[in-house]
């Protein structure tokens, strides 16, 4: 057989992936979000099934679009005037080929399994990227935890766990943070979790706190490495982050150490935003007062600007109107649309990292790719936080501690090599090393893919 004999036309391809394509649609009615992940990645995949007709014989995209396990349940608990609140609980096993399933844990009134199973999904590429024996899930609950007392968010993750521990495990499945869930919510469902199996099992959960068998840098990586993503995308056409102005939407976790990270390496972030509006501060965020209005004293962002007199709060227009050369949508997805698209293009932006899980629509990434910036998703660029955590377990596994220093190095280490890997692939598979959206799409599913078919139909 020649090499010719085993390319498949690019007509069969395409008939593949729009039958695909509309077999998800049509079994998972509703799920808006979930199929825009699934459309984003399967078109991004035609160069590779053309070289590769087993991963069609195999029905890899079939089995890769539903995911191996699906958890719904109620959460029940008590308020603090004594009244019984019920939520809905979710955890979407997606694909364990690669290791035991792993991603985060949302708690926010915008989830259901649409949400869930959109974010299950990108966390197979992204997983698979990072180049560690990691799986990926998501899960997360409707319960919004803002404006609830600690003892209330206590109650409702030990109620949580308690129906979730039976399918969790540090060889099964992990779970994370994501927004809503940080350290506080990881510490009451770890505790939980504890006494139900009466072990203590470190690597059943990440995103720990440090002195209970956390990892160092775990809480920056997302963030962190969003940016040494950017600053690596950027060093590709000779450029830095030196003298930059950045904008970063969101004013959470990821939010809050890309501001960190990208003000270190010597951009100045002019303006982060919440759902309420934004902060345009020309002087540039001040980190240590955003981290103790949001991590200690859990406020909202607008209280910001009454400690900073170079900032203004506005709840007009978006963060996105900010003029600047770079920036990290690292808030929620969809959040960055095409108008915003068009404003940043015209403004001059040289480069996106997406820190949060596709923020960005699909017009305003096709608006982006056409301008021709660079242009990192979230899947490549987000990834520092799952490959932290996968530290943590391997720490965890280990009975150690790395140094802050050398968890960090890690990192960089990782975020590096899963840049030069996403540039080979699409180089490989486009001829265009700044074809970001398909070099990672490419890069993570034949990892997963190679995988599967070597573990035969399961
Ligand atoms: P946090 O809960 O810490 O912060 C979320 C931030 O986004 C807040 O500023 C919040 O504002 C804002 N936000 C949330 N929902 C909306 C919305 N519907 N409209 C406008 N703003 C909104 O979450 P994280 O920082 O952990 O997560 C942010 C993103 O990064 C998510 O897409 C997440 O999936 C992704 N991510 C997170 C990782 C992690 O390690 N934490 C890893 C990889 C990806 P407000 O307070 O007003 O709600």
């Amino acid at each position: 057989m020649t090499v010719l004999d085993s390319v498949v036309r690019s007509d069969d391809v395409t008939d593949h992936l729009t039958s695909v394509i509309s077999a998800v649609h049509r079994r998972s009615p509703g799920e808006a979000v979930f199929h825009q992940a699934v459309d984003e990645v399967l078109t991004a995949l035609a160069p590779v099934l053309e070289r590769h007709p087993e991963y069609i014989d195999a029905r890899i995209l079939e089995r890769l679009c539903e995911p191996e396990r699906q958890v719904l349940f109620r959460v029940p608990w008590v308020d603090d005037r004594g009244d019984v609140q019920v939520n809905r609980g979710y955890r979407v096993e997606f694909n364990s080929a690669l290791g035991p399933f792993k991603g985060g844990l949302r708690f926010h009134p915008t989830v259901d399994l649409g949400v869930i199973r959109f974010l299950g999904f990108e966390q197979i590429f992204k997983n698979a990227l990072t180049g560690q024996a990691i799986g990926a899930g998501k899960g997360g609950s409707d319960f919004d935890p803002s404006g609830r007392s600690d003892g209330e968010v206590m109650r409702f993750c030990q109620s949580f766990v308690t129906e979730l521990y039976r399918h969790l495990g540090e060889h099964t499945d992990v779970p994370a943070g994501d927004i809503g869930v940080g350290v506080r919510e990881l510490g009451f469902m770890f505790g939980q979790y504890k006494r139900i199996v009466n072990r203590f099992e470190a690597g059943v959960l990440t995103g720990k706190g440090v002195g209970w068998s956390g990892s160092h840098a775990r809480t920056e990586a997302t963030g962190y490495g969003a940016v040494i993503f950017l600053r690596e995308m950027l060093a590709t056409r000779g450029l830095s982050l030196d003298g930059r102005r950045a904008v970063v939407s969101g004013s959470g976790n990821v939010a809050i150490y890309a501001i960190e990270k990208a003000q270190e390496l010597g951009a100045t972030v002019v303006g982060c935003s919440d759902s309420s509006g934004y902060v345009v501060d020309d002087a540039g965020i001040d980190v240590a007062l955003l981290k103790e209005i949001k991590e200690v004293r859990r406020e909202r962002l607008s209280t910001y600007v009454a400690q900073r007199s170079s900032a203004r709060y506005v709840t007009v227009g978006s963060v996105f109107d900010i003029p600047c050369d770079v920036v990290l949508p690292s808030a929620t997805q969809n959040e960055l649309g095409a108008d915003h698209a068009a404003t940043l293009i015209r403004n001059g932006v040289i480069a996106v990292s997406e820190g949060a899980n596709m923020p960005c629509t699909a017009a305003a990434v096709a608006a982006f790719r056409d301008a021709g910036l660079l242009f990192a998703p979230g899947k490549a660029a987000n990834a520092g936080g799952v490959a932290t955590s996968a530290l943590e377990m391997q720490q965890n596994a280990a009975r150690t501690s790395w140094t802050w220093h050398e968890t960090q190095d890690r990192l960089d280490e990782i975020m590096r090599g899963i840049h030069g890997h996403i540039r080979d692939t699409a180089a490989t598979y486009t001829s265009d090393p700044d074809d970001y959206v398909s070099g990672a799409a490419i890069g993570g599913f034949t990892r997963v893919a190679d995988a599967m078919l070597a573990q035969g139909v399961v």
